[in-house]
């Protein structure tokens, strides 16, 4: 093995697992990308996704209807960006009893969370993914597992 090859594959360490689904990489390998367009904000593409790791070809729909458990990971962060929103609106803006403020807060999260909607699917699928793929340091070598619970008729039927 040459020295310049040899060099990569020991600065080769993964990126931090939560970074990698943060950026909706590969839980895998932590380097394919999951989504096939960059921006979530082109919405006829947000939720296109490979059918597998393009750098070490795991799948991402690991059974039929895999990402419906996605919706628990998405309703999560709702609620939690809506908590963090109403304590911010607390400090910056206020609230009271006796004045309006508290509805326009119910009318900014609505908007707030409908405008984070994109990218709250996109983190919730690459969450759900980690959740049930591991990091493995071999994926250049190792095969993943296969899938046992797919349908190929019947994807994207969902
Ligand atoms: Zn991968």
């Amino acid at each position: 093995m040459d020295q310049a090859k040899s060099t990569s594959l020991v600065n080769d360490k993964p990126i931090p697992g939560f970074i990698s689904a943060l950026q909706c990489k590969c839980p895998r390998c932590r380097k394919g990308k999951m989504f096939v367009t960059r921006n979530p904000y082109n919405l006829k593409q947000t939720l296109n996704m490979h059918k597998e790791c393009v750098e070490c070809k795991q799948p991402f729909e690991l059974e039929v209807g895999f990402y419906y458990g996605s919706s628990y990971v998405s309703y999560g962060m709702s609620i939690a960006l809506s908590v963090a929103s109403l304590i911010a609106w607390y400090i910056f803006v206020g609230l009271s009893i006796y004045d309006n403020r508290f509805i326009y807060w119910l009318v900014f999260n609505a908007l707030f969370l409908l405008v984070m909607q994109p990218l709250l699917m996109r983190l919730a699928r690459s969450i759900w993914l980690a959740f049930f793929v591991r990091y493995n340091k071999n994926w250049r070598t190792n095969p993943p597992e296969r899938t046992e619970r797919t349908n190929k008729d019947q994807m994207n039927n969902w």
